[in-house]
This record gives structure tokens, C-alpha cells and sequence, in this order.
């Protein structure tokens, strides 16, 4: 048999214990969440694993989360028969993370440590630290595990220092526990006594009440009639213990269920509340903040599904990856199906996270049967036109709130505009711009439209790397002085829609920096005409002067109508790509 070895953790993952050792996170409870939350994934995958591989060899017949407490030796165990790990999952898995954007995050987190602990707990929020919240309350955490399947155990011991001890595990059940050895307990530190069943009982209820598998603990006396749906004896492992304890005269202890195990989206709206959504999101999203809005649908008769979804308050640091991962579940009757389920929400609503369960799936459903399913399409129409409506209804309702969306996601959103043209006029309606209107505030499209000056018949923007450089470029300085309003257009992504996209509600998209502008009216184009016939003649020779040494640089030079301080400016031709464009084309290698 293997040794039991001594292993490093990953640079980022030893940076990221330290910090759960010297908490800075006040709300410790989260621990256990952390931990039933990864006993509900790994029942779940066992689950979907039997339906996959008929010839596993893996016990399903109990799937339960328990919690064990020993006073005495001042350990939590939370035990679950799922899916479980081998030695390489562990290695990978948790001596390892992961995540895309650790590296990002770690930096800022350094950066924050010094000024404001505030910061941190809340850059720790927008992370999730998962199992190693663990070491928030343990000096020490063994893990034991087997995987479903197959034959070793592995056992896993660590201080959360810099290295672990990793080993093989005699008669390690299927599954995972994770015993804690907590920290020595202050002594009047009563909110925080992890060894107590009230507390357990507490934050089970508080954090993962709907977990929709059993969280069993053993309790002295039988639990109180108000919790029924509890089995209240005889677990199969308690039933063996007993078995082995023959001298024992005494009771095994009675098990009480300390969830509900009620999928939230199939109890009536006005029975769930705020907070048990809130749980539930951080369940499904892995995030520790809470989310922007939660949204619920459903649909009943020949095909019928629910959905909860929650648009997140913060955006993920990988949310521009080109790995990113799309936050809907699949659920069949019930039952978890799928994560990060591609067919059920575009890219462009990759941020989108939650649950859709649909009644009339098979449970063996594929991603390739998904892909050609008419009522798979039909969901997913359907939950499009839902977040786009709640996000303009937001803008109404929660101003501050769609703000906060906007600054988030919007880059995320505009992507829309190019791939999903059904929806194009209901994208651009919930865009907002910055714009020369108000320096704070970006505008939305309507509000530009109801600001329009008369005889105003396009939609003003200009393209640049930043506020700054289109605040002082050239190209603005006509309209500027004629106050006509103009959108600020940074994001790289609006160089690619802009060119694609006709206009909003009847109202064509105009460039500030192409072709020939004619603001003036007709009355001042009257009195301007012998004007400029004469300046024309004045400035011909210089004119043809410079369009002859500049000829290679530029197709033309001409007298412009759109300067007042500036002497010159350089515009494209009204088909041309503009310049960040260019550069962009350039740095993609084209
Ligand atoms: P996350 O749950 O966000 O992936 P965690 O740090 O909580 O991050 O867990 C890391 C990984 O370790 C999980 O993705 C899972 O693969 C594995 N893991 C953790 N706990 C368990 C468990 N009880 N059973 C099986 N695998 C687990
Ligand atoms: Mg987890």
C-alpha cells in the first residue's frame, strides 16, 4: 500500500488558508454551510452517476448528509455517502485552486489587507472560499473519503500551514467526512459553540434548510413533535452501531432531520422569503454575497417547469474568460441534472444563475439530445425575455439597483446586441451610456431620445479607449457647441455593435467622427453659404498643398464645419473601421 505522504499546497491555495486561519470573514457560521453545500453537490453527482454508468458499483440506497458531534474530543464531523474522491481528486480538488481569476483576486485582497478589513470581507464574499472556510473554526481537518466505486479510501490531514498529509484509509466508507477539530472555545463564547446541537440545529435551518437531501444529527432526546418529516430512528448507521455495541442497554439515539428538504421553486412564491432565496443562491452560485434580484417562472399544462433565477450583485472575476461558465442548472422532477447547462441561457446571460426544472425530461436527458430539444428552446426563450423584462423593470423600480447591474454586467449584456437579434430593440432598451449629457450619470436611450434637440434626427456617439480622450477629442467640438448630446461609447465591445446595429426606435446610430456633418439649420445654412464659398477660395491653395504632401496619410483634406478651438482633426470616411477598431483588428492578428 501507498505511504502516507507529506504534500505542498498550491502557492494560491496556502495564501488563501492563511487568510481563512487569521479570519477576517466575522460570520463564521458560513462554515457549514460550505460544508453541507459540498455534501449536497457530492450526493447529487453520485446520483447522476448511477443514472449514467448502470454497472457502478455504489450504495444509494440512504443518500444523507449527518452531522456528528463529540464533545470530549471537540470534533464536528459532517459525513455524507456521496459521490466521494480518490487520492488524485483530493490532490486536485484540495490541495489545489482552481478557480480562474485566483490570482487576480489575491493581489487586490493584498492590496485591501492593509487599508480597510471591510474591503477584504467583502472581496472574500465575491470569491467564496468553499471547503477552506473550514479552517475558520479548526485547527486541524481530516478528511477521509472513498470514492463510489472504487475500492481504497484516502485520508487527508491538515493545519491549514503550507502542507498536508495525504494516506490511504482502512474500511473508509463511500463518500466524504470532514472531521473538524475546532478551535479551543473562548470561554464565554457561547454564539459560536459548534459542539452544541441547538447551535447546529440553528444554522442548518438558517443556511440550507432547502438542501434537498437529508442533514441527520443525532440527538439525546427525541425531537419535538413539531418536526415530524424527521425520521426519528433508525438510520442504517445508527442501526449498526447498536449492533455493535451489544452491552449497551441504552436507546440509539434518535436522528432528527434538521432540514425541510423543500426544493424552493416548487413551494408558492409568497411562502418562500428573502432570506431563504438569499441561502439558496449562495448554494447554487457558490457566491457569498447576496443577489441583485431573484426571479421566479413557471409554466404548467402539456410542458410544464419551474425556474428561479438570480441575477448576482457582483460580477465573477472570470465573467471574461474565455472558460467562464454559465450559472443555470438543470433539474428533472427533482432532480439535479446538470450544472452550467449551455442550452438554457445565452452567452451573453452567462451571469444569470439558478435552477430550471422541468417535469417532462427524461432523467438520462444528454447534452446532445438538449441541444435539439423544441421545449429546451422554448425555455430558453422564454427565460430570456424574463431577465431582460426584469432588468428594465428595475431600472424603474430599483434605480440604484439596475446601476449597480449595469456597472456589472452591461459589458456582458451588450455582447447581446450582436448575437441575438430577436431581442435586439429589448437589449438596447435596457443599455445605458455615458454621454455628454451628465458626466455621473450614463443615459439610457430613451431618456437621449426624449432630450433631442429639434430637427435632431440621429443617435450622436463616439467610439474611444476612454471618457478622458473622447471628452477632448476634436470630433466633439461642433457638437458641443451647438449642444447636441453625445454618447461616450469605451467599451470595446460597443466598436463591434455600433457598426452592426441600425439605430432604436426609429432613430439611426450616427458616429461624431465620420463622414460630413451638417448640424447647422436651414437658416443658418442660408447665411453661411456665401460665407464658405468664400473661404473655400481663400484656403485652396493650402488645401491642395496639403492634400499633395499628405497624400499618402489621407484620402482628402478639406475645410471642416465641425472645429472651434482645434485646428485640424483627422475623420474617417462614413464605411470606414474606426480607429480602436483597427487596433483591436490588429491586435487579434488581422
Ligand atoms: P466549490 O464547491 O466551489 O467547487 P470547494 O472549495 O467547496 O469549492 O470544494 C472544492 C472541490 O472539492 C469541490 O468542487 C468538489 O469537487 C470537492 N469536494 C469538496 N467536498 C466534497 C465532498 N464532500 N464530496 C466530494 N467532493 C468534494
Ligand atoms: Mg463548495
Amino acid at each position: 500500500t501507498t505511504p502516507v505522504e507529506t504534500l505542498e499546497f498550491q502557492s494560491e491555495a496556502r495564501q488563501l488558508l492563511q487568510l481563512m486561519i487569521h479570519s477576517i470573514y466575522s460570520n463564521k457560521d458560513t462554515f457549514l454551510r460550505e460544508l453541507v453545500s459540498n455534501a449536497s453537490d457530492a450526493l447529487d453527482k453520485l446520483r447522476l452517476e448511477t443514472y449514467r454508468d448502470k454497472d457502478l458499483d455504489a450504495d444509494t440506497s440512504d443518500l444523507h448528509v449527518r452531522l456528528e458531534v463529540d464533545k470530549d474530543q471537540r470534533t464536528l464531523t459532517v459525513r455524507d455517502n456521496g459521490i466521494g474522491m480518490n487520492r488524485d481528486d483530493v490532490v486536485n480538488l484540495i490541495g489545489t485552486i482552481a478557480k480562474s481569476g485566483t490570482a487576480e483576486f489575491l493581489t487586490k485582497l493584498k492590496a485591501s489587507q492593509s487599508q480597510d478589513p471591510s474591503i477584504s470581507q467583502d472581496l472574500i464574499g465575491q470569491f467564496g472560499v468553499g471547503f477552506y472556510s473550514s479552517f475558520m473554526v479548526a485547527d486541524k481537518v481530516t478528511l477521509v473519503t472513498r470514492r463510489a466505486g472504487e475500492a481504497e479510501g484516502v485520508r487527508w490531514e491538515s493545519d491549514g500551514g503550507g502542507s498536508y498529509t495525504i494516506g490511504p484509509a482502512e474500511d473508509a466508507p463511500q463518500g466524504t467526512s470532514v472531521i473538524l477539530h475546532l478551535k479551543p472555545a473562548d470561554t464565554d463564547d457561547q454564539l459560536h459553540d459548534y459542539t452544541s446541537p441547538a447551535k447546529l440545529r440553528e444554522v442548518v435551518k438558517r443556511y440550507s434548510d432547502f438542501i434537498t437531501w437529508p442533514i441527520r444529527m443525532a440527538v439525546e432526546t427525541p425531537a419535538e413533535t413539531s418536526t415530524t418529516e424527521a425520521e426519528t430512528t433508525e438510520d442504517s448507521d445508527a442501526a449498526e452501531q447498536a449492533e455493535g455495541e451489544t452491552t449497551k442497554a441504552e436507546a440509539t439515539p434518535a436522528l432528527e432531520t434538521l432540514n425541510s428538504m423543500k426544493a424552493l421553486w416548487a413551494r408558492p412564491k409568497d411562502e418562500v422569503t428573502q432570506e431563504e432565496y438569499t441561502e439558496f443562491y449562495k448554494h447554487v452560485s457558490h457566491d457569498w454575497s447576496d443577489p441583485l434580484e431573484t426571479i421566479r417562472l413557471a409554466a404548467e399544462g402539456t410542458f410544464e417547469y419551474q425556474a428561479l433565477l438570480f441575477l448576482p450583485s457582483r460580477a465573477p472575476l472570470d465573467l471574461f474568460m474565455r472558460d467562464a461558465r454559465r450559472g443555470v442548472q438543470l433539474y428533472v422532477k427533482r432532480v439535479f441534472i446538470m450544472d452550467d447547462c449551455e442550452e438554457l441561457v445565452p452567452e451573453y446571460l452567462r451571469f444569470v444563475k439558478g435552477v430550471v426544472d422541468a417535469q417532462d425530461l427524461s432523467l438520462n436527458v444528454s447534452r446532445e439530445i438538449l441541444q435539439q430539444d423544441r421545449q429546451i428552446q422554448l425555455i430558453r426563450r422564454r427565460l430570456v425575455k424574463k431577465v431582460l423584462s426584469t432588468i428594465k423593470d428595475l431600472m424603474s423600480a430599483k434605480p440604484a439597483d439596475y446601476a449597480t447591474f449595469w456597472s456589472e454586467f452591461g459589458r456582458a449584456v451588450k455582447e447581446g446586441l450582436l448575437s441575438d437579434f430577436d431581442n435586439r430593440e429589448a437589449i438596447l432598451e435596457i443599455c445605458s451610456f455615458p454621454s455628454t449629457h451628465d458626466e455621473e450619470k450614463p443615459t439610457t436611450l430613451r431618456e437621449y431620445i426624449e432630450r433631442m434637440k429639434e430637427g435632431q434626427e440621429h443617435i450622436y456617439y463616439l467610439t474611444g479607449d476612454s471618457r478622458t480622450s473622447i471628452e477632448n477629442s476634436p470630433h466633439l467640438e461642433a457638437f458641443r457647441a451647438k449642444g447636441y448630446e453625445v454618447l461616450a461609447l469605451t467599451d470595446q465591445i460597443d466598436e463591434m455593435w455600433i457598426d452592426s446595429v441600425d439605430g432604436f426606435d426609429g432613430k439611426r446610430f450616427q458616429s461624431v467622427a465620420k463622414g460630413q456633418v451638417d448640424l447647422d439649420t436651414e437658416e443658418e445654412k442660408k447665411t453661411s453659404e456665401t460665407e464658405r464659398a468664400q473661404r473655400e477660395k481663400d484656403f485652396a491653395t493650402l488645401l491642395s498643398r496639403m492634400s499633395e504632401s499628405l497624400s499618402e496619410q489621407v484620402k482628402e483634406v478639406r475645410l471642416s464645419a465641425r472645429l472651434t478651438t482645434s485646428p485640424a482633426c483627422i475623420v474617417g470616411d462614413t464605411h470606414d473601421v474606426t480607429p480602436t477598431l483597427e487596433k483591436m483588428y490588429r491586435a487579434m492578428g488581422q
